[in-house]
Formats: structure tokens, C-alpha cells, sequence
């Protein structure tokens, strides 16, 4: 349905998320095909249309991914599939497509797998909050062994500290669903699992309460006047003539909003959601950089100081092979568009010395640079460019 938008629609961010071949994108294709018997203004999209996603430059790194359009009764959907587990790492880290809500599929043909575990850890550190579980390839399962799949994939919701008890469990078979088989592992299954995204996956709300928050994709200069910076309103509402702070880097500078821009027309102001250029008064464009944010008037802080949760992924989830040491490692931490040197000072638990691949454990984090951070804030952490850690700021330390 992507091709036919009413704007005023209220639009919800999924995508699939699961072991390798546990039928991520045939389930997608399912689903298209599910909704576009019903509605004729649905589009089918094929198994093979997905599975030859296009490359996407997103935050400088390429990532193939599908981006499925349909529409429920409820509301419009866009759904990414990522072809290849490294995609969908790479997605989810650097929030090329955030979703509001996921469906995560387990193959009852296999249980829980390492990817299973890696996707919904790295979801849960990019702030995905809500699951619905398809137990898929229902169709070559025993009703015990889909009991226990179920059990297992609970269990590890609730480790990851989701609502696990709650959270709906479908069982069904993409596979059939995709053939238009009508028994009840096929057609209804997905019909299930549509019905379960709807009501259990909340529409996303902005939040217009809490002071303005601008992290900045992009700047110009405006000669005579100042500084023009570029981004989505995180949260808030910016208003002309509004005191402000640019953050980051170091950097702790006042300055004033003297011109709001959407869709280059000024503008007296904007609300969370919205793409804007903001002027900066009298602050010249060397001084800014990507990853810096501008806030309302002391309404943030930078610390090169933090407490953290991180988690050091196991060597089959494509982390380290060697235990990290209590002190000393320093590495680039990475979160939302910037990346610092970062050290790490592990708080480790009585009678142990060394956090092994797997684990996870409260940190100190120091940063060679302050940079602002807000507690929930995820990060990861990586070594020549792999992943070996994500991470949640739980604390800011003066
Ligand atoms: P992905 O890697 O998670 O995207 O998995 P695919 O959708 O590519 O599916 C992997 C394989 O599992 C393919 O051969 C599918 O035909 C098969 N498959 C997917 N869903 C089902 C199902 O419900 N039942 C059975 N028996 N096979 C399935
Ligand atoms: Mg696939």
C-alpha cells in the first residue's frame, strides 16, 4: 500500500526479527499476500522481491533491507526484512529503520537460537519495547514441542526483562499461509498474528512535555546571521527567541534560537517529529559537529561520566573470543549519530575477575570527550568495526 498514503494515517514501524531461515521473509511475503486478498489496494509483494532488497547507504555503512508497506484495518504499516543476519545487526545498531514494534519468529523446527537471542538483545538495547512471537513451521511440528518452543522463547523475553507472560504467541506456518492454505496453521495463523500487532503494538505518540531536544544530522551557515543546524525534534517544542544550549564534544555553549525552518518556511515553532533547521545565533559552523545536540536551557548535561549495563557478546553472536579485563579497555563507543573513545572500569561481582563473552555486568564508562546522554540511551561497542558489546546508560555521574 506504500504507493497509496494518506498522511493523516497513523503509521506503525515493524519488521521481522529471527534465526536465520526460521522464515522471516517468507512470513513478510505471507503477510502481504494475507492482506492483499481482502483489500485490493494491498499490494502482494513476493518472497523473491524481498529477498532481493536493495543495498541502502544508511549512517554511512550499507545495509540491505526491504521496506513492505501494508495496511490493516487499524492503521498502516511499514515492515522491514533484512536479508542476512549481519544486515539486521547493522540495522538495528545504527537505527537505519527503528521500529516501533517487532515480530519475532522462531522455527518450532529449531527452538531458540543464537540469533534469536542476538536480535532481541540488540532490539531491546535500541529501544524496541513491544513483541509479538510467531512460532513458525507449525505445519511440521508436534503440539508438545510447539508448547515447549513456547515456553523457551517466554523465558528468554522475560531474561531480557520483556513482558513475557503477556506477551501473544502465535502459532503458524508462513509457508502455508503463503500458498493460501486455509487450515489453521496457514491463512488464519497470519490473520492471528495481524489481529495481536494491532492491539498489542501501540501506535507511537510523541512526547511534546519534556524540554526540546534537537540532535543535530546537519549544519550550514547563514552569513550575517549565524549557524542553521538540521534534524527531528527528539521531544518538546522549540520556540523563536528560545535559550538554548549546543552540546557536545566538550562544548557547553548558550546561544539563542532565532529562526525556526520546515520545509524552508519560517516558522515561530516546531513540535517533536519534525524535520528542522533551527538558526543559532552568533555561533559560527566550526564549532559544530554531528552528534552534537542542542537543548532547551539547562535542561541537559554533558558528563564524560556514566554509569552503565553492558553486555559482552558471546563469540557465536559474533563477539569476542578472549573474557575482557576489569580495567583498562578502551575502545570507540558508538550511540545515535557520533562515537567516542571510551574506557570501560567493570563493576564486577565478588569472586570474579574477568567479564566473560556472554556476560553482562555494570560498568563505568569514561569518555575522552562530554557528551550528552540521557538514562536508557543505548550504545554499542566495537572493535575494528565489529560489535562486542551493547550497552544502557543507567546513571549520569557528575
Ligand atoms: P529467513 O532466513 O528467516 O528469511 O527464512 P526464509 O523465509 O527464507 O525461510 C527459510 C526456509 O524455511 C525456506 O526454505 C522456506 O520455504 C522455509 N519455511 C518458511 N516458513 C516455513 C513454514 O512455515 N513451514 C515450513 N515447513 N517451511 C518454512
Ligand atoms: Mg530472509
Amino acid at each position: 500500500c506504500s504507493n497509496k498514503v494518506k498522511t493523516e494515517e497513523p503509521i506503525c514501524n515493524v519488521g521481522t526479527l529471527g534465526h536465520v531461515d526460521h522464515g522471516k521473509t517468507t512470513l513478510t511475503a505471507a503477510i502481504t499476500k494475507v492482506i492483499a486478498e481482502e483489500d485490493k489496494t494491498c499490494e502482494y509483494v513476493s518472497y523473491d522481491q524481498i529477498d532481493k532488497a536493495p543495498e541502502e547507504k544508511a549512517r554511512g555503512i550499507t545495509i540491505n533491507i526491504a521496506h513492505v508497506g501494508y495496511r490493516t484495518k487499524a492503521r498502516r504499516y511499514a515492515h522491514t526484512d533484512c536479508p542476512g543476519h549481519a544486515d539486521f545487526i547493522k540495522n538495528m545498531i545504527s537505527g537505519a529503520s527503528q521500529m516501533d514494534g517487532a515480530i519475532l519468529l522462531v522455527a518450532a523446527t529449531d527452538g531458540v537460537m543464537p540469533q534469536t537471542r542476538e536480535h532481541l538483545l540488540l532490539a531491546k538495547q535500541v529501544g524496541v519495547k513491544y513483541f509479538v512471537v510467531f512460532i513458525n513451521k507449525a505445519d511440521v511440528a508436534d503440539q508438545e514441542v510447539l508448547e515447549l518452543v513456547e515456553i523457551e522463547t517466554r523465558e528468554l523475553l522475560c531474561d531480557f526483562g520483556f513482558d513475557g507472560i503477556n506477551i501473544p504467541v502465535i502459532y503458524g506456518s508462513a509457508l502455508l499461509a503463503l500458498r493460501g492454505d486455509t487450515s489453521e496453521y496457514g491463512v488464519p495463523s497470519v490473520k492471528k498474528l495481524l489481529d495481536a500487532i494491532d492491539t498489542y503494538i501501540p501506535t507511537p505518540t510523541r512526547d511534546y512535555t519534556s524540554p526540546f531536544l534537537l540532535p543535530i544530522d546537519n549544519a550550514f551557515s547563514v552569513p550575517g546571521r549565524g549557524t542553521v543546524v538540521v534534524g527531528t525534534i527528539k521531544r518538546g517544542i522549540v520556540k523563536k527567541n528560545m535559550d538554548a544550549n549546543l552540546l557536545g564534544f566538550d562544548e557547553s555553549i548558550n546561544t539563542t534560537i532565532s529562526d525556526i525552518h520546515i520545509f524552508k518556511k519560517s516558522v515561530t515553532e516546531a513540535v517533536a517529529g519534525e524535520n528542522v533547521g533551527v538558526l543559532l545565533r552568533g555561533i559560527k559552523i566550526d564549532r559544530i559537529r554531528k552528534g552534537m545536540l542542542v537543548c532547551k536551557a539547562k535542561s541537559m548535561m554533558a558528563s564524560n561520566h556514566y554509569e552503565a549495563q553492558i553486555y559482552l557478546l558471546s563469540s557465536s553472536e559474533g563477539g569476542r573470543h578472549r573474557p575482557m579485563r576489569p580495567t583498562g579497555y578502551c575502545q570507540p563507543l558508538y550511540s545515535t549519530t557520533w562515537n567516542v573513545l571510551c574506557r570501560l572500569d567493570l563493576m564486577l561481582p565478588e569472586g570474579t575477575n574477568m567479564l566473560m563473552p556472554g556476560e553482562h555486568v555494570t560498568t563505568k564508562l569514561t569518555l575522552l570527550r562530554s557528551m550528552p546522554m540521557m538514562e536508557g540511551q543505548s550504545f554499542t561497542i566495537r572493535e575494528n568495526k565489529c560489535t562486542v558489546a551493547t550497552g544502557m546508560v543507567t546513571k549520569i555521574l557528575p
